[in-house]
């Protein structure tokens, strides 16, 4: 099987023994129990990643990661695969050497997506379209995390270095009306942010004029059933709005999200999506087909 994995957190993808190794080695105290579990919801699962992100702040652990889920996707079928992650969270070294510490462990098995999260200041997008212009493997940019009312900066405050990446022809996703938010956050993350794919887009069908606006700008969905079920947007894989979306003409792709935290990888998450009710061999193979177009030129 050729399966793609299009959205996939390098910080929340380790192999649980190398999390126990680099964890021994940055003195970080790992708890009893770092997966998600089923209503886990999305504050509590970002929290998650506090640790994990503690255990990489090294170049030698975020090129070893990189390089270890390059090998595990291999082995279990991926064939079009692309990691991301956001480099300003590991401080130990300039932006561009960890940046290139991924694109090390990498060695051009994946493209590279570099992440903003919501809520800081623009500029640090701004920073990562700079770095991905003079890098072949790094193929677009992303904004991740979770709008908080307190936040200074809000979705249409992206806008210049989404607006920058769309100019120069790099890829561009968003994660947008996940966690129970709303759908005009996905059409902001189109008109506003020129998202070609959109993370999660849970609340998608909430609204029928920004189903049709995906439909319109051919936007493509990173469905995430497995992560949604976690964070309690659906109630189980079951209920994920999969099938309904592809049947409406939405193109969507099925990934993991976090191969560690979600205990999740792509064959499983593929078994998983066939077995939505509605799901038939033919839509899941749409769904691959659908990913394999859809990953960014590098
Ligand atoms: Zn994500």
């Amino acid at each position: 099987m050729n399966y793609t994995e299009l959205h996939l957190h390098l910080d929340g993808s380790m192999r649980a023994e190398t999390l126990t190794a680099l964890a021994a080695d940055a003195g970080v105290a790992l708890p009893d129990e770092i997966q998600f579990f089923p209503g886990i919801g999305l504050e509590e699962a970002l929290l998650r990643f506090g640790t994990t992100v503690a255990c990489l702040q090294t170049t030698d652990s975020i090129r070893r990661v990189a390089k270890e889920i390059c090998e595990d996707a291999i082995a279990c079928g991926v064939t079009t695969l692309e990691i991301r992650f956001a480099p300003q969270l590991h401080p130990i070294a300039s932006p561009e050497e960890i940046v290139d510490a991924a694109l090390d462990g990498i060695d051009g098995r994946a493209g590279l997506i570099l992440c903003g999260l919501y809520g800081e200041a623009p500029s640090i997008l701004n920073g990562h379209v700079e770095i991905a212009k003079t890098r072949k493997g790094v193929v677009g940019i992303d904004l991740a995390g979770a709008p908080q009312p307190s936040h200074q900066w809000n979705i249409a405050d992206y806008a210049d270095p989404f607006g920058r990446a769309h100019g120069l022809g790099m890829g561009r996703t968003v994660h947008a009306g996940e966690g129970g938010r709303p759908p005009t956050e996905i059409r902001q993350a189109i008109e506003l942010l020129h998202a070609e794919r959109i993370g999660h887009g849970t609340s998608l069908l909430e609204d029928p004029s920004v189903v049709e606006l995906v439909i319109k700008k051919d936007v493509v969905i990173e469905a995430c059933p497995t992560s949604n079920m976690q964070t309690g947007i659906i109630s189980s894989v079951n209920s994920h709005p999969l099938p309904t979306w592809l049947k409406l003409g939405v193109k969507a792709c099925v990934n993991c999200d976090n191969w560690l935290l979600s205990g999740i990888n792509p064959v499983e998450e593929h078994r998983r999506a066939l077995g939505i009710p509605g799901m038939t061999d033919a839509l899941l193979a749409q769904c691959l087909e659908t990913g394999r177009n859809a990953a960014f030129a590098s």
